[in-house]
């Protein structure tokens, strides 16, 4: 049986519950929050900043939510959430040029910003220094503040297990708001303490949040990609809120799940694109299972934004402490093998339980990738070769499609106030 190497206490899992005791096995200790190279992440930032896929990968999102519009129930229900939630993100945007409503009470508020975080439904909290190293190119001259409190809100449980499903994509889109909504409140709150917050909505990312929220001891990195936190694993939705008031930071905690992943496997077994790599690489400076994402796209595309790595994850599940106490009573991943834990359905294809997994030809792979406009010009470059060059009437008719197309694709709003592909740290 695996040895206890070390016992991580946690707060509980709502404001009112005991602390928890999490063991971890000594054979899963590595490092506290993620192995990385600090060189290489400084190189990669300064020389290779990130920009967020919203705009990077913009052909294949337009293309994706095409594709996401035939499904009508949920076409509704994606325009009635960016209805819902432009308000929250436009409100969050201001919230960098708005003055304390107080004069500050000139003591570390560390432990009474985690309270009022609590009270209004963060189920974790932490806080860290805001990490510019991860600040997409776009937003870049937008974050103010040193400090950055990290904000995880707890998806419910009951829909999030039938995903791919309307029903679990609902839930996901209305936590956003929720968060959104009661991070704006949280930072109305810092205000009235004598300091300037500003909140980061959870639609509108200044850059991959997870790095923080690791740094901060919320939770270890999924070889899903995902934040793994101790209660309700990756089934969260994240949310940053930047300020300049007198804080303490948290630590990084080492919760094993770096080295668990690696015995675990079920995200990589169950992936229906194939898409999540088994082995761990090095990339951007950090240890860490890269997803593919050319392989992802087109799954979440077609299947209600798939998340089936989040739902088969046993952490999301049953929460790290009984999957780490059962690993430290019998050396095995809890529920692994199991229809209740593995098992997922799409609509087209129907259930696939432990072991199996659809098949797609390539087709199915195939989608735009790039920027919109870069996309254009690629598919201007192919008709143009196909009519035999410019000076040909097929060539003077790709020439006007792609001015109305290049046109189209300048035009393009990038402001996203849907559920954008941001929180998937390994996109990028
Ligand atoms: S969202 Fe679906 S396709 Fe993408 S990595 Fe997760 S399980 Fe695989
Ligand atoms: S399913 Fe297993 S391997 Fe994948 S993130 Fe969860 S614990 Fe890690």
């Amino acid at each position: 049986m695996p040895k206890i190497g070390h016992i991580v206490t946690r707060p509980g899992r709502r404001e009112q519950d005991p602390p928890v005791e999490i063991p971890v096995a000594e054979e899963l200790e590595t490092v506290p929050g993620i192995p990385k190279h600090e060189s290489d992440l400084e190189f990669y930032s300064r020389e290779y900043p990130l920009e967020t896929i919203n705009i990077d990968e913009r052909a294949s999102r337009d293309w994706a939510n095409r594709i996401r519009d035939g499904h009508l129930e949920m076409r509704e229900i994606r325009r009635e959430h960016d209805r819902l939630n432009k308000p929250i993100v436009m409100a969050g945007r201001m919230t960098g040029e708005m003055e304390p409503t107080s004069e500050p009470v000139g003591e570390d508020i560390t432990e009474l910003i985690k309270a009022k975080a609590r009270s209004l439904g963060f189920g974790e909290v932490g806080i860290t220094r805001y990490d510019h190293h991860y600040t997409y190119v776009s937003k870049k001259d937008w974050v103010k503040f040193p400090h950055a409190i990290c904000l995880a809100y707890e998806q419910d449980y009951e829909p999030t297990q039938s995903i791919p499903s309307v029903p679990a994509e609902i839930v996901h889109s209305s936590t956003y708001r929720t968060e959104g909504a009661a991070g704006l409140e949280l930072g109305n709150y810092i205000r009235s303490l004598g300091y300037r917050a500003q909140v980061h909505s959870p639609n509108d990312n200044t850059g991959p949040y997870i790095p923080m929220f690791v740094e901060a001891g919320l939770g270890q990195l999924g070889a899903n990609g995902q934040l793994l936190s101790p209660h309700f694993g990756s089934r969260a939705r994240l949310m940053v809120i930047t300020t300049d008031a007198a804080v303490s930071y948290d630590k990084p905690v080492d919760y094993g799940i770096h080295q668990f992943c690696n015995i675990c496997q079920v995200c990589a077994n169950r992936c229906p694109g194939r898409a999540i790599i088994r082995d761990k690489i090095w990339w951007r400076g950090a240890e860490k299972n890269k997803l593919i994402f050319k392989r992802c796209r087109p799954v979440m595309a077609r299947y209600l934004g798939c998340g089936i790595c989040m739902k088969v994850c046993p952490i999301q599940k049953y929460g790290m402490k009984p999957v780490m106490e059962h690993y430290i009573s019998t050396g095995e991943v809890l529920g692994k093998g199991t229809n209740g834990l593995e098992g997922y359905e799409l609509h087209d294809q129907g259930y696939f339980g432990p072991g199996e997994l659809p098949t797609f030809d390539g087709q199915f792979f195939n989608m735009p990738h790039g920027k919109a406009e870069d996309w254009v010009f690629e598919q201007f470059k192919e008709k143009l070769v196909a009519a035999g060059g410019v000076e040909t009437a097929a060539g003077d008719d790709a020439i006007e499609e792609f001015k109305d197309k290049l046109s189209m694709a300048l035009a393009l709003d990038q402001d996203a106030f849907g559920m954008g592909d941001d929180e998937n740290p390994d996109y990028i």
